[in-house]
Formats: C-alpha cells, sequence, structure tokens
C-alpha cells in the first residue's frame, strides 16, 4: 500500500507556529506533510520511547549502548517540521526503532542478571511491535497520536506533555548537529532516555511536566554549549566578516540547512571544479568560520530565509542540497537538481547519504550557471561570543557613557505567514542608541538594511543561526556580570520570532535561566493552552507581541 491510498487518514498536527488556522492540522499539513507521514512520525516518537524505557533502566545499572544513543536522537530530528516528508523512510525507522528496543531489552536483562536483579515488568510503549504494512503502521500510529492522547489524558496534560516533546525534539536536533562533529555528552543521552521514559509513562504530574520541561531548557543550553565547542572546534571562533549577497559568473550550488560538516565536505569536493557554492538560509553564519571561509569558491550568500526557497531556488541557475530542516514542496523546475543530505527527505528527491557529492557537482556542472557578475553587496555576519566579547570593554564604556542606551534581541525563525513584518518594522524603529542582536533566519527580515554604528560597533550583530542562541545568553551573561545585575536587569528586551521546535527548546532554555519579560510572535503555540500561558505569564512575564510602536515604547521603558 502506498501512502496515497491512505491519504483518507486521520491527521492532527500542532507542533509549528503555521498550524492551520492556529489549532492543528487535520487534513494536510500546511508544511507539505501528508498525513499518513504525519501519523508515522507520531509512530517513531511511541516507538523511541519504547526504547528508551530500556535504556533508561539499562543505564541505572551501568549499560550503555551508542547505537541506540544516537538513533534516539535522530528519531527525534526526524520528526522536526520541514525535516523529513518521505512516508517510506520514516516507516523503516519505526521498524529500526522496534529492533532497537529489543537491544535495549536485551541490555536491560543482561544488566539485571549481572547485578542479581529481577527485570521490571512494563507496559507501554515497550511492547510495541510494528504492522506488517503501512495501513497497518498507521492505523498503530492513531492509537498513539495526539488526538489519542487528549482522549487518554486530556487537553491540559497533553499541551504540557507536548511542550516537552516539542522540546526534546529541538533539543534532539542540536544534540545531533554535536555528534556529527563528535561532541556529545553521556548525560545528555540519559537526559533523553529518561525523559522519553517519563513521557511513556500514564499519567505525569502537570508539576512534572512542567518542571521537566525547564529540564528540557536546561538540558538544551548544556547541547548548544556542545554543538558551540563542536563547532568552533573543527572551524574555529566565527569573525566578523562581510558577505557578498550577489551572484559571481559561474557554475553554482547553493547549499541550505544547519549541517556545517556537509558544508565542508562539499567545498573539499568542489575545489577545483570552477563551481561557485553558495549558501542559503541558516547556512549564512558558515561565512564567519575561518576553516570554512579559507575556501575562496564559497562565494556569497543567495536568496533568504526558508520559506523564499520556491521562487529562489527555481531561479537559481546551478543545483541545490538540503542538509536539513527547512525543506519545502520542491518545484518540478528545479527537482532534477535537488538533492538532500543528512536526516533531510522528500519523496522523489534524491538523497546523499554519504557526503559524496558526485551527483550533486555533476548536477551543477550541467546546470547553466550564472551568466555574470552581479555588482558585488554585502553584508556582515560574525558575532559570536568571541567576537562580540572581544570588544566587551568597549560596549561596556558605550554603554557607562550612555551612547548605547540598549540591546534589542532581535530573533528566532522566520516563517511564510502574513505579520512577520513587524520584525522587519521593529528592527527599523529601534532608535540610533540601541544595538540589535539577532540570530537564526528571522534575521532576513532586516538584516539587509543599514543600521550604521555606534563609535564603531555595529548597530547590528548578527550572533549566527539558532542554535547560537548560546552566544546571545552568553554575551547577556558577560554583560551581567560586568554591570553587577542579574540578566532580568540589564537593559535589554527580547523580542523572539518561533516557527519550529527548535524556538520551542530555545525559549524553554531561557525559561530555565529565569529570563522574563520575552515577547513571543508572530502568534503563540498551538498547544499552548490559556492555563499554560496563564502559568508561563505569572512565572516569566512571557507576552504575545502587539504592535512594534507599543511593543518599543513598553521596550525602551523596561518593561
Ligand atoms: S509541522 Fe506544522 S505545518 Fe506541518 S503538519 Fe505539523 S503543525 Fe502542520
Ligand atoms: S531558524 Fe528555524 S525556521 Fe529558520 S531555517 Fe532554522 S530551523 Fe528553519
Amino acid at each position: 500500500m502506498s501512502p496515497t491510498d491512505t491519504q483518507e487518514a486521520k491527521m492532527f498536527c500542532f507542533q509549528c507556529e503555521q498550524t492551520a488556522k492556529g489549532t492543528g492540522c487535520t487534513v494536510h499539513g500546511v508544511c507539505g506533510k501528508d498525513p499518513v507521514t504525519a501519523t508515522l512520525q507520531d509512530l517513531l516518537v511511541h516507538a523511541t520511547k519504547g526504547l528508551s524505557m530500556y535504556a533508561h533502566r539499562a543505564r541505572a545499572l551501568g549499560a550503555r549502548d551508542r547505537e541506540l544513543d544516537v538513533f534516539v536522537v535522530e528519531a527525534l530530528f526526524t520528526t522536526v517540521t520541514n525535516v523529513n516528508f518521505d512516508a517510506e523512510r520514516i516507516a523503516q525507522l519505526v521498524c529500526r526503532a522496534a529492533a532497537l528496543r529489543d537491544k535495549a531489552k536485551t541490555l536491560y536483562e543482561s544488566a539485571c542478571k549481572k547485578a542479581g536483579k529481577t527485570p521490571e515488568k512494563l507496559s507501554g510503549p515497550e511492547v510495541f511491535q510494528p504492522a506488517g504494512d503501512l495501513a497497518g503502521l498507521v492505523a498503530q500510529g492513531h492509537e498513539v497520536g495526539i488526538l489519542a492522547r487528549k482522549r487518554a489524558l486530556g487537553e491540559e496534560a497533553t499541551a504540557l506533555e507536548s511542550l516537552v516533546t516539542f522540546g526534546l525534539k529541538g533539543a534532539a536536533a542540536y544534540a545531533d548537529h554535536a555528534q556529527i562533529l563528535g561532541q556529545s555528552d553521556d548525560g545528555v543521552y540519559a537526559f533523553f532516555h529518561e525523559t522519553l521514559d517519563m513521557l511513556a509513562r500514564e499519567k505525569p504530574t502537570a508539576d512534572e511536566l512542567l518542571g521537566r520541561a525547564l529540564a528540557v531548557g536546561e538540558t538544551n543550553l548544556k547541547i548548544m554549549g556542545l554543538l558551540d565547542a563542536a563547532n568552533t572546534g573543527a572551524y574555529g571562533n566565527p569573525e566578523p566578516t562581510p558577505v557578498r549577497i550577489t551572484p559571481k559568473k559561474g557554475k553554482a550550488i547553493v547549499v541550505s540547512g544547519h549541517d556545517l560538516k556537509d558544508l565542508e565536505e562539499l567545498l573539499k569536493q568542489t575545489q577545483g571544479t570552477g563551481i561557485n557554492v553558495y549558501t542559503h538560509g541558516e547556512m549564512l553564519p558558515a561565512h564567519a568560520y575561518p576553516g570554512l571561509k579559507k575556501y575562496k569558491h564559497l562565494a556569497g550568500n543567495y536568496g533568504g530565509a526558508w520559506q523564499g526557497q520556491q521562487k529562489e531556488f527555481d531561479a537559481f541557475p546551478g543545483a541545490i542540497l538540503m542538509t536539513t530542516n527547512c525543506i519545502q514542496k520542491p518545484r518540478d523546475s528545479y527537482l532534477g537538481r535537488i538533492f538532500t543530505s543528512g536526516l533531510v527527505a522528500w519523496p522523489g528527491v534524491r538523497h546523499i547519504g554519504d557526503r559524496n557529492f558526485r551527483p550533486l557537482i555533476d548536477a551543477a556542472l550541467a546546470a547553466p550557471g550564472f551568466a555574470e557578475d552581479a555588482p558585488e553587496k554585502t553584508i556582515l555576519v560574525g558575532f559570536g561570543h568571541a567576537a562580540v566579547l572581544g570588544v566587551a570593554e568597549k560596549v561596556i564604556e558605550a554603554v557607562k557613557a550612555g551612547k548605547i542606551r540598549r540591546f534589542f534581541l532581535i530573533g528566532g525563525c522566520d516563517g511564510a505567514k502574513p505579520g512577520r513584518n513587524y520584525y522587519t518594522e521593529l528592527a527599523e524603529a529601534v532608535p540610533e542608541d540601541c544595538i540589535i542582536l539577532t540570530l537564526a533566519c528571522g534575521k532576513y527580515r532586516f538584516n539587509k538594511l543599514a543600521f550604521g554604528d555606534i563609535g564603531g560597533i555595529p548597530r547590528m550583530l548578527d550572533c549566527g543561526q539558532c542554535n547560537d542562541a548560546y552566544s546571545a545568553i552568553r554575551i547577556a551573561g558577560a554583560l551581567a556580570e560586568a554591570f553587577g545585575c542579574g540578566v532580568n536587569d540589564l537593559p535589554l528586551s527580547l523580542i523572539l520570532s518561533w516557527y519550529e521546535q527548535k524556538a520551542v527548546v530555545i525559549l524553554l532554555t531561557l525559561l530555565h535561566l529565569g529570563i522574563r519579560n520575552i515577547r513571543l510572535g508572530p502568534s503563540l503555540p498551538a498547544f499552548v493552552t490559556p492555563a499554560m500561558l496563564k502559568v508561563l505569564a505569572e512565572k516569566f512575564n512571557i507576552m504575545p507581541i502587539s504592535t512594534p510602536k507599543e511593543d518599543l515604547a513598553a521596550a525602551l521603558a523596561g518593561r
């Protein structure tokens, strides 16, 4: 049975900001995810919980297995918005989860034997056995999806459980990038298993779930630190770097997503071929890393944030590589020259799983390339924690002298929904004695505007990808230390945009750090119930964005 044969399958997904009607995708994902894929993703999370129930218990007895750890991270990342749209591949992962669950069970039982203990009798996801065909898997998925959870747990508990699950998915994305570059932490894997085990339990309490959500944020801070160490260890600390945003004459490849290792391998393999490599979307910060910018054919940045890719790739005269989220349904015009790597998948799109980019290079050589150089224009990137803290004294002096009145962190995910021009209008309206820190693809709303500088300090500092929220947190921490106050007492306003689960986990990290007064837009998550919002508002004064004018006035007044 093919995915299309089961299109009548019910779905419910509300994990991202563009969810249908602001409540949930029920017929087909606004992102392009079909009901079968959505249901299989739910089943994959369920099967992974079963694996973790045993892995968690085995670990308590000192037995670990790296294959189990890595798989859990990859499986969760696979279910993040705009990563994998291929039902067949997700079905294979469900079966692999069940096979690895058996491995985890054996690991646990032999650890028990060694320790002279009787294995616990478990119930729930650990008994899952995948059906023999796609229709059967979809039927199993319906039993464990959000609608089934709501029936079993009620609205509030499902909302809290979703907050934890979606945060964990976002954290998994960062953990995967770090593990690809050789950085991992055993405590992080233990946390993933422990949290999935907790979610597998029948009825965790609201307090347990809220506490766990903040713990996910705490672990994510550690994971973002690992990823920072992975990126800077492999490629050096980002340096302020002008990046060309207009094309150069010649054959071309554009690389999108977040995976710097894929970009590096491609740069090595395209050396001497005459192909210029361009970054797209969240790959832009790559230009600031010494270990990547040393490649002279890393020619520039092409296009904007992920949601413009269909039009931009259509017009791109070369080949395209999607390394991680966020992929959209490819148009026929470029279906033959787009490739995926890593965990990304779209049915019918050629996948390169081994970093041998020869087919991509051949597609680029067969395409016309840019006919001529466009007039050169550049933007400045590379303001990670090392670069900003390197000029910390200058920044602190400027604050003390009243030359810098306030910092605005305006960043996060971009998206397709109308209303996101709020962020452009807000950035434009920020007074000239204020600095804008930004990160993630939300910056494309304003990163080509001229903001000038304050005594040589650029007024817009691009910290990097969404995971470089870690840099923003380090910068805020260093400023707080210099001024002898808490981060909440700094002249700093956080006005964030969210789209998918990485943004959810960054928000949880900020809440774990006790950061208050965050403004969030363009709309609040559909899985946040009024009761949950009340708790978050009371504890953290988190609030929805209103208008640029009102929010700016409130922020300048320290509210
Ligand atoms: S990921 Fe977002 S757009 Fe896609 S199905 Fe889920 S809620 Fe809808
Ligand atoms: S910041 Fe979020 S929305 Fe933007 S490309 Fe990265 S994952 Fe996608």
